[in-house]
């Protein structure tokens, strides 16, 4: 890496500054031929080694082109030796949540990757920002707007890049849905519905069924899969939205919400339905367009996902969508290419759940929205 330390050459190409003789030093045919050096390959921390992390997020790391597990950030002390003895993390590049923001000395950790509860996800991700890492948020991006300004505000602030964990920009299905939008192949999208949800039955006491921890119940979790899908089946962030809330489950649904449905009006005149629940399984996507249709369902899950058009059938082939999305970002990182999930995209949608809890808490009145178009890519 000649005379600069790693972490100054990333946080000068985060910043634009490289310099295309930098540029030139990072040997792209190289990680082409599928091999990869230290300088052109991302060590991404994972914060919170549940369920994701661990079934997830850190197998794909093992696959992944432009990054690597390289440290983790973890409060239960028996994972240390877990972790580190399945994935070979040196002690070093293990953290706990009190020690986390040593990290900045760190040259090993590019990119920290925080995938804690929603209500945490704005503290880690401005520490991170403060300890100089570039940052991937989970979604929902955080529990209110404020705080998605704050996340915003202290990368920018830091000069490190911020992607927000939207999969499904990065898998085929979904990047062919926002093509035929882009290209009109099916006209103008006149109706578009979305649906995200699953029935939980499990412990009631899970973080996801606490406001505290998650901010909100199936609108949160699962409800921003199906707003994200109205937006990119129409290419147009919605002016107007009208909402209802469905409790059949109160004795287990005490502190969030069970079923929500949202309508939208988009500025091009297309209406969009909205269905996302922790009560019942749904997972599709179907857009009406002025010369034809298309759909996808399974829509939102880990894949292999499924299309069908007017045109006939969609198809790609399966890869892991943690891969393609962890990729993404480091190459965004790396070599400038386009950033598919930026925070300002999940401060949007954060906008407009907040717009969905508002609606529903004043008897399902319609509220606008002026997004312009905020985080559309
Ligand atoms: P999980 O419950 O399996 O894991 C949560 C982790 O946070 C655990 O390691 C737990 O020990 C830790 N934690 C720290 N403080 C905690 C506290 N006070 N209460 C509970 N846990 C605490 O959850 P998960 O499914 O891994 O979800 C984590 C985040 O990732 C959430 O924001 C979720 O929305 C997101 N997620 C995203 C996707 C996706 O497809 N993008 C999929 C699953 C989860």
């Amino acid at each position: 890496m000649g005379n600069i330390s790693r972490r100054q050459f990333n946080r000068r190409l985060s910043q634009g500054i490289a310099g295309s003789a930098l540029f030139s030093s990072v040997p792209l045919a190289c990680a082409m031929a599928g091999t990869k050096s230290r300088e052109e390959s991302l060590g991404i921390a994972l914060v919170g080694l549940g369920s994701y992390s661990t079934y997830q997020l850190a197998p794909a790391l093992q696959d992944t082109k432009f990054c690597h597990l390289a440290g983790i950030v973890t409060g239960t002390k028996a994972k240390e030796r877990i972790w580190a003895e399945r994935y070979g993390i040196p002690a070093g590049n293990i953290y706990n949540y009190q020690n986390f923001d040593t990290i900045a000395d760190n040259d090993d950790i590019d990119v920290v990757y925080v995938v804690l509860p929603n209500s945490m996800h704005a503290e880690f991700s401005i520490r991170a920002a403060q300890a100089g890492k570039h940052v991937i948020c989970e979604k929902p991006m955080a529990v209110t707007v404020a705080e998605c300004d704050a996340i915003i505000e202290a990368c920018r602030k830091a000069g490190v890049k911020l992607g927000i964990g939207y999969r499904l920009h990065s898998e085929p299905y979904t990047q062919e849905v926002k093509r035929f939008v882009r290209e009109k192949t099916f006209g103008k999208t006149a109706y578009v519905n979305a649906e995200a949800a699953y029935r939980s039955a499990g412990n009631p006491d899970q973080w996801r069924l606490n406001k505290a921890l998650s901010g909100g119940g199936a609108l949160m979790n699962m409800g921003v899969y199906s707003i994200q899908s109205t937006i990119y089946a129409t290419g147009e962030n919605p002016v107007k939205v009208t909402a209802q809330e469905f409790s059949t489950r109160p004795d287990y649904f005490k502190d969030t919400d069970e079923t929500v449905t949202a309508q939208f009006q988009f500025p091009g005149g297309a209406t969009g339905t909205v269905f996302t629940s922790h009560n019942a399984n749904a997972n599709s996507l179907y857009a009406s367009c002025t010369g034809g249709w298309f759909s996808l369902k399974p829509a939102n899950n880990y894949g292999p996902l499924a299309g069908e058009s007017s045109n006939g059938p969609i198809q790609f082939k399966h890869e892991s969508q943690q891969k393609l999305q962890m990729d993404d970002f480091a190459s965004h990182i790396l070599y400038g290419s386009v950033n598919r999930a930026p925070g300002e995209m999940g401060k949007r949608d954060m906008i407009i759940i907040e717009a969905i809890y508002r609606s529903i808490s004043e008897g399902n009145r319609s509220v606008p929205l002026e997004l312009g178009n905020m985080g559309l890519v």
